[in-house]
């Protein structure tokens, strides 16, 4: 399809859209002997996203959690072809996907349409405001978000809203509003942000801002009835305590209504409306389709009827299509939207892939014989071709193409003041864990699960950085 890709046209072109955590794990594991293989992705990196809250404070640097996507697939047996683009549209009957340069620096083209044969989506998602007035305009986002400059922009935000607090003169009213910081949503995302501000509070405000640093003020907002709904109750006990001696205030019942510039418009839980004074607002509040993956599921108004993501079947074959597999975030399955599901789903489909290559060249071979073998006079030949097919048929029925079936590793999650949580499961039940020896199993299953040596080296090096010289407070 393209000048610079390893095109054969007698393999067949297997497409994957995004470059996270489910199409990274695919192409990891993926043998491209087979395959003309082409990833579209409009950031060219992978971004380990349990990490992206520690970007927001500055405890990371955006840089050590992301890696081009090509340290992958420059080492495949066959050329993968990496395209820095956003897919557009995909047409399931036409079997082709469109796609766009929509980077700043475009060349003459930057707008294609490429056919496939195999299509895995694996785009994830979007965050979900739920057409709130005034999140868009002003609140802060750990998502688009797989974008970790956002989140480090938030760390100039969150300073900036410090030194407007400082400036002289400034009345008591508006430095306490300056200095109160809102996360929506109880979610694991928005608790390890809660968590990682409070350290930077505690580990480096309150010696370079002694004045300021006690008036800072963090604020959960959560609708539901309590934070953390994945986790055991006795770590949401815990979670719930350890915010409460970080004096970080959990709202639950409550829902964030509107944004303003300066304020929140809170639904309580007897129903009144409350107005809160802040200075930043950081919006948590959960995931939704992309709008590819939306156009998609429109074009298939029967099959796809799942507001939530791509229904699939229990090979992860996108309902009422032909080809298109779908992964991760942008599915709508029985599992919760986490990179550990989407992985393992890409791993999956990369072994199911390799299945398919073997039994369609099986099926090659056999249309070739049968051919052959009407054409053939001779007995001894014939009989050589028929146990030939035999032998291909034979081999056909050992190819079994196993359902997908998800293995649960455990859930953690930093909750700040070098303490995490983890459910793990153990034997046929759980273990809940939580606190300083969770905190370091914690940082080093992250470690050793980065990407990379480079990211690893990286990771570490900030945190002894930051264990060093504390957390850079100027804002560049
Ligand atoms: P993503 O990893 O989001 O990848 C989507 C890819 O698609 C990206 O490369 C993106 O650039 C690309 N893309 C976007 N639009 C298009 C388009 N139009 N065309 C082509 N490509 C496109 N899960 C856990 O299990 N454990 C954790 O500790 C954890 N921590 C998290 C912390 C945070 C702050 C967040 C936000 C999420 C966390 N998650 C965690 C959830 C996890 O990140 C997601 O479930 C996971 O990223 C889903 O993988 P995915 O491949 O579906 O999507
Ligand atoms: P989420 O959907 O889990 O949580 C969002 C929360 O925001 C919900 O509890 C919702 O009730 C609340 N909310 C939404 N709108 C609101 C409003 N207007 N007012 C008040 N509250 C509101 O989203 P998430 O935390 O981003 O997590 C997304 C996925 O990523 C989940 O599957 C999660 O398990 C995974 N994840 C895992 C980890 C981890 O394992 N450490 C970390 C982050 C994310």
């Amino acid at each position: 399809p393209g000048s610079q890709l390893p095109f054969d046209d007698t393999k067949k072109t297997l497409v994957v859209l995004g470059s996270g955590w489910g199409a990274t794990s695919l192409l990891k594991a993926l043998d491209t002997t087979e395959y003309n293989v082409v990833v579209i992705s409009p950031k060219n990196y992978f971004l380990f996203t349990p990490l992206l809250p520690s970007v927001a404070v500055g405890t990371l640097n955006p840089r050590s959690i992301i890696q081009s996507i090509r340290y992958i697939t420059r080492h495949k047996t066959r050329g993968v072809s990496v395209i820095e683009a956003e897919a557009q549209a995909v047409d399931p009957v036409g079997r082709t996907v469109s796609f766009s340069d929509n980077s700043p620096i475009k060349g003459e083209t930057s707008t294609r349409t490429i056919p496939y044969d195999y299509l895995v989506i694996s785009v994830g998602a979007e965050v979900q405001t739920f057409g709130i007035p005034g999140v868009q305009e002003h609140a802060c986002f750990m998502k688009e978000l797989a974008d970790a400059e956002q989140a480090s922009l938030m760390q100039k935000q969150f300073m900036d809203c410090i030194e407007s607090a400082a400036f002289p003169g400034q009345s008591k009213e508006e430095v306490e509003r300056l200095l109160h910081m809102v996360v929506v949503g109880g979610g694991p995302t928005g608790i390890e942000l809660s968590g990682e501000l409070h350290d930077f509070l505690e580990d480096d405000l309150k010696s370079w801002y002694p004045e300021l640093a006690s008036k800072i003020k963090i604020t959960l907002v959560e609708a539901l009835p309590s934070v953390l709904p994945m986790f055991s109750k006795q770590l949401i006990d815990y979670t719930e305590s350890t915010f409460k001696e970080s004096k970080i205030d959990i709202m639950t019942k409550t829902m964030v209504k509107e944004v303003k510039d300066k304020s929140v418009v809170l639904q309580m839980p007897d129903k009144s409306m409350k107005e809160l004074p802040c200075g930043m607002v950081v919006w948590a509040g959960g995931n939704k389709g992309r709008q590819v993956t939306k156009d998609l599921m429109a074009r298939l108004p029967a099959d796809q009827t799942n507001r939530r993501g791509i229904i699939v079947d229990d090979y992860l074959r996108m309902k009422g299509t032909d080809g298109i597999y779908a992964i991760g975030d942008c599915s709508a399955t029985s599992y919760a939207p986490t990179a550990q599901v989407a992985a393992q789903q890409g791993a999956y489909l990369a072994r199911m892939l390799v299945q398919m290559a073997k039994k369609d060249s099986l099926e090659n071979k056999l249309e070739t014989l049968e051919t052959e073998q009407t054409k053939v006079a001779d007995d001894e030949e014939r009989k050589r071709i028929a146990d030939e097919v035999n032998v291909a048929r034979g081999q056909m029925a050992k190819i079994k193409l196993r359902p997908f079936h998800y293995s649960h590793q455990g859930s953690l999650a930093y909750i700040g003041s070098e303490k995490a949580i983890a459910d793990l499961p153990f034997m046929n039940g759980n273990i809940a864990s939580g606190g300083m020896a969770t905190y370091l199993f914690w940082r080093s299953a992250y470690l050793s699960t980065l990407f990379s040596l480079r990211n690893r080296t990286l990771v570490a090096t900030d945190w002894l950085k930051v264990r060093l010289f504390g957390r850079d407070v100027a804002r560049d």
